[in-house]
């Protein structure tokens, strides 16, 4: 397995998990990019959004629903949050396993980078 959310996943590299369920696992972002900056990853393996299929559907949402849960408990609703989800090179993706940022506990710019 060269995945390395797989492996995270599996147990095999340690992570800082903050929720887990049947579906989802979400962590602290080795490298943060601002004061909240979590990563919502399933526990499928689906290297890209390119990759999703319709069965996959729920799982978004899922994914989405973590990150208000998440960005609630953490008190950066209010003030306001972002969650990305890059595809492919192109956009930064760097980790080929789909996975939501949660970003928030900063003012946010747009465009992003
Ligand atoms: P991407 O660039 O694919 O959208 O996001 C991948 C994210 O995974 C990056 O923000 C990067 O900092 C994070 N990351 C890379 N390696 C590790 C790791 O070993 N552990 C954790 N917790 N995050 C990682
Ligand atoms: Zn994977």
């Amino acid at each position: 397995m060269d995945c390395l959310f797989c492996r995270i996943i599996a147990g095999e590299i340690p992570a800082k998990i903050i929720y887990q369920d049947e579906k989802v696992i979400a962590l602290d972002d080795i490298n943060p990019q601002a004061p909240c900056h979590k990563l919502i990853i399933p526990r499928n393996h689906i290297a890209t959004l390119n990759d999703l299929s319709p069965i996959d559907h729920g799982l978004i949402g899922h994914m989405a629903q973590t990150a208000q849960k998440i960005a609630g408990e953490l008190g950066i609703a209010e003030h306001g949050y972002r969650v990305v989800m890059n595809c492919n090179a192109g956009a930064g993706q760097t980790v080929f396993h789909i996975h939501l940022h949660l970003l928030g506990g900063r003012q946010m710019t747009w465009p992003p980078g």
